[in-house]
């Protein structure tokens, strides 16, 4: 029996004129993303997408598993497909959703007809589906408000589709589709986070990541590598590039006071990131900041180290609270990485008593001590990239 996926549009329905655009960044990020699984045709009509296999050896777990992770789709569903005979539905209803049906004890049957040539209307279909179903399942009770589960069949131009409740998808809108922005990555909780959220909001992706060796160790930016994967997953390929940070940390440590190590460090991440994300294309930072957290995330600090920046930085944690940025993270499997002990550069050198309300005036005063333009130039000459993609 032929199973395919069904897609429902999200948010991009909403999106008047620019709807077309909207729709066929979507189709180009699905087909792309479905490639290294095997080869589909994808298609779009009346508001939803098909993506049919084209052999019989895809992975259909791992196909929708793809596309649940795919920003655009409001939900979706595998579905059998039958031939457009009423006989037919019916044989392949019963023996596709035989699992399906075995665990519930009430369902009810939608039917949908979109060809209009079809020689039942869409209450005979669902009448005559649900008395067979009824005799093929006998412990089954018809329920038409609160059914355990609806059969859904929908008579198309290309044939007739029979599935079962909907998924939720990964909603937001497609990658792509609202240009492309920078986030600065550490092997925490909260930045693969944020990175998600903002590709969720259809922007794609680049990562910077600042690695202080020997304070930072080889495995430290493996676990940075194997966040981007779980992202990647979401968001598709990006790339990401490792800063070497060590000598401007030690810097700062030399020649500056300890109570403001942490928010010129910082001043320097968004400097550098902005160069890197700049000559990328990238018009807009992104941090896994979230107001109070932590001494450099107090409205003080922020406005200390935004005032280095020349383009928006994005913080879409600024509001939560952890657990429920925890509860993100774990959604989309970042947590498990997230909590493995590695150390992270800012970690490296704290400052015991870190300022809470830093003065600019004073901020500026201790990083003059500091050759900052040929340190950032020398961290930028010296940035490895790498390319990630989805495990
Ligand atoms: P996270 O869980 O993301 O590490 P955090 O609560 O530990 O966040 P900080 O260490 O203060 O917070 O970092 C705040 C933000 O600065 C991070 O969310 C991230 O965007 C950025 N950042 C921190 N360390 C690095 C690093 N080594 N490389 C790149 N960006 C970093
Ligand atoms: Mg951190």
């Amino acid at each position: 029996m032929k199973e395919i996926i069904l897609l429902k549009l999200g948010e991009i329905v909403l999106k008047g004129l620019n709807r077309k655009n909207f729709e066929d960044t979507l189709l180009r990020c699905l087909r792309r993303r479905l490639a290294v699984i095997g080869a589909f045709q994808v298609r779009a009509a009346q508001s939803t997408i098909y993506v049919e296999p084209l052999n019989d050896a895809i992975d259909m777990d791992e196909t929708a598993d793809c596309v649940s992770k795919i920003f655009g789709i409001a939900a979706y569903a595998r579905a059998c497909v039958a031939e457009k005979d009423l006989e037919q539905m019916k044989i392949a209803a019963a023996d596709y959703l035989a699992d399906t049906l075995d665990g519930v004890q009430t369902f009810k049957v939608e039917a949908k007809r979109s060809d209009k040539k079809f020689a039942y209307t869409s209450p005979e279909i669902s009448a005559a589906m649900g008395e067979y179903l009824l005799e093929k399942f006998p412990h089954l009770t018809v329920n038409v408000h609160e059914p355990d589960v609806i059969v859904t069949v929908e008579v198309r131009d290309f044939g007739a589709y029979i599935r079962a409740g909907l998924e939720r998808g990964a909603g937001g809108i497609p990658v792509g589709t609202g240009g492309k922005a920078c986030v600065l990555i550490s092997g925490g909780i909260d930045s693969p986070v944020a990175a998600y959220m903002m590709a969720k909001r259809g922007l794609e992706l680049m990562a910077v990541h600042f690695a202080s060796p020997p304070y930072t160790s080889e495995r430290a930016e493996q676990k940075v590598v194997e966040l981007l994967q779980r992202v990647a997953a979401y968001s598709g390929r990006l790339k990401m590039y490792t800063v070497p940070f060590t000598k401007i940390q030690e810097q700062i440590r030399e020649k500056c006071k300890e109570e403001y190590f942490t928010i010129i460090m910082r001043r320097f991440m968004m400097e550098i990131a902005q160069q890197l994300a700049a000559a990328k294309g990238a018009q807009a930072l992104i941090t896994g900041e979230s107001l109070g957290q932590v001494a450099s995330q107090t409205i003080g600090a922020i406005a200390c180290t935004d005032a280095v920046c020349r383009m928006p930085v994005f913080r879409p944690l600024l509001g939560m609270d952890k657990e429920e940025i925890i509860e993100i993270s774990r959604r989309i499997d970042t947590f498990d990485i997230s909590i493995q002990p590695y150390e992270d550069c800012c970690t490296v050198f704290t400052p015991r008593h870190p300022r809470t309300r830093p003065e600019l005036a004073k901020v500026l005063a201790e990083e003059s001590h500091l050759d900052s333009a040929v340190l950032i130039e020398e961290a930028v000459q010296n940035t490895v990239v790498r390319d990630i993609q989805k495990e």
